[in-house]
């Protein structure tokens, strides 16, 4: 889960970060999600993303939707757009 690489911030240039913000449980619905912010503490910007999980019968979380590589992709995304038209 943690495999992936995230581009330093556009604005400041800092260490960018993925944070865990909530988590929830669907009983009802045996869902696990659970809510990550990636971004820059710095500067407060960030994207969000939900991991959805399925609780199996045996107690295995099965994702069923990574919101959270989304996020990182679109962080990333904004980190290259934000270097390459920065003016030097
Ligand atoms: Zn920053």
């Amino acid at each position: 889960m943690n495999n992936y690489i995230l581009k330093p911030c556009p604005f400041c240039g800092k260490d960018a970060q993925v944070i865990k913000v909530s988590r929830d449980i669907d009983a009802l619905d045996n869902k696990f999600y659970q809510k990550y912010k990636v971004g820059c503490n710095n500067c407060g910007f960030y994207f969000e993303g939900t991991i959805a999980f399925d609780i199996a019968l045996y107690g295995e979380f099965i994702i069923t939707e990574n919101g959270l590589n989304n996020a990182i992709e679109s962080w990333n995304r904004r980190a290259d757009e934000n270097t390459h038209s920065k003016i030097k």
